[in-house]
């Protein structure tokens, strides 16, 4: 038995994992990246699926967290409203070393772009912009929100935008002023009005370390951006234009001075000196959802099945549910007995259900600032 996954990002990952664990069978993952993987997520909000599964493999929650206690609400004036509210805070890069590392005897192959997929009664075939092909009994399609197998499985989708844009910062501790680092430490911070939203918690280092010194302080902050203003943040200062993701070397200067100067007029101070002492970049949020996620010999999970707005925390998790239990839903298949397709479409209704109930939540906690809401403040318009 042979199954490939494409996309080798933490739904990738999980889902290579749980197969292997549960069908013994043997698993390759292909990641069009080259070199390093960019860091999309930059912080990551530990939820249990996410805990499980690293139990699953040897890993603990507690190894790849920083925790905090509290939650604080600032005002405009930096007054706060404090909640007790523990939680556990990782980040991308950590995660995704932990399951690399777990999966360090699997065959990962970077530089490797899915072009086309084929499936015939007994196979699927796939090809990759290199050259290289191969076959599989099955196919895992974990290729994130602009995915070419859904594309080629169910056709063209583009992303819809949904009219807000998030500026992200990720920045080790000891790089930003102490001051502000004391009064971020151990809390989710948030602040929002009419129009933006932002939040902010530490996360563990680059190499790791969940101890004090060694952390890195996440932030988001959510700002409606009309979308005839988009093409103009995604510009990057090179000329690139990029689709879902402004790496923080690449921001242009016009974009970057604007954020700063509504980052002065619009935060409490404590964070303006968080966006001041940060390299920027930027995700604009954006929507999508396949229709269904079985295709015979293939499946889609995560963001290439679906997203969910990041307020939930939980386009991780999701993904992560998605690989366990389609690995669970094939664990008695073997590849001469006929695919188990209603349990298979099962699962896919089962995930669509919770997948579309999570988006749902997602809308609300938007809505709750008037993020992408008709006839909300612009405050990009007023930058
Ligand atoms: C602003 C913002 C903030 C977020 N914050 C959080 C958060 O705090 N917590 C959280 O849980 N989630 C968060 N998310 C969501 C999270 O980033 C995704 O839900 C999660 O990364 C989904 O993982 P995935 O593996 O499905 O897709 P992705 O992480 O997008 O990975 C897809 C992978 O497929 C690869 N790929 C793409 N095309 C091909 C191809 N043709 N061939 C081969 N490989 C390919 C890509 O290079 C990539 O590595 C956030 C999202 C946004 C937009």
């Amino acid at each position: 038995m042979r199954y490939v996954v494409i996309g080798g990002s933490v739904g990738g990952l999980a889902a290579a994992l749980e197969i292997r664990r549960l069908t013994g069978a043997q698993v390759a993952v292909y990641e069009r990246s080259g070199a390093q993987l960019q860091a999309r997520g930059a912080g990551v909000v530990m939820q249990p699926d996410v805990a499980w599964l690293l139990e699953q493999h040897g890993r603990t929650a507690d190894e790849v967290c920083v925790g905090l206690s509290e939650r604080v609400r600032l005002t405009r004036d930096g007054e706060r409203l404090t909640q007790q509210s523990p939680q556990l805070m990782t980040a991308w890069d950590t995660l995704y070393g932990a399951l690399r590392e777990s999966l360090r005897d699997a065959c990962y192959r970077q530089d490797s772009e899915l072009v086309t997929l084929e499936q015939s009664d007994t196979a699927v075939h796939v090809a990759f912009a290199d050259g290289y092909e191969t076959q599989a009994d099955y196919l895992v399609a974990a290729d994130g929100i602009n995915s070419q197998c859904r594309t080629i499985l169910e056709g063209p989708a583009s992303p819809r935008y949904a009219g807000y844009v998030a500026w992200r910062g990720l920045e080790a501790e000891s790089d930003l002023p102490a001051e502000v680092v004391v009064e971020l430490q151990d809390r989710f911070t948030l602040y929002a009005q009419n129009g933006m939203q932002f939040l902010c918690y530490l996360v563990p280092g680059e190499d790791g370390n969940t101890e004090p010194g060694g952390r890195r302080v996440n932030w988001v902050w959510y700002i409606n951006t009309p979308a005839a203003e988009l093409a103009s943040v995604m510009r990057g200062e090179s000329g690139r234009v990029y689709q879902s993701f402004v790496p923080a070397g690449d921001v242009n200067e016009s974009a970057r001075s604007k954020a700063h100067h509504l980052a002065q007029r619009e935060l409490p101070s404590l964070l303006n000196s968080l966006v001041e002492s940060s390299r920027l970049f930027v995700q604009p949020v954006q929507d999508v959802a396949a229709s269904r996620r079985v295709f015979g010999r293939c499946a889609l999970i995560g963001d290439a099945a679906g997203t969910v707005r990041p307020h939930t925390a939980a386009g991780t998790a999701k993904a992560f549910a998605d690989a366990t239990l389609l690995a669970r839903t094939l664990s008695t298949w073997d590849a001469q007995s006929p695919l188990p397709l209603d349990a298979l479409r099962e699962w896919g209704r089962q995930r669509n259900g919770e997948t579309t109930a999570t988006a749902q939540m997602g809308l609300n906690s938007a809505a709750a600032s008037a993020l992408g809401m008709p006839n909300a403040p612009q405050p990009w318009d007023f930058a």
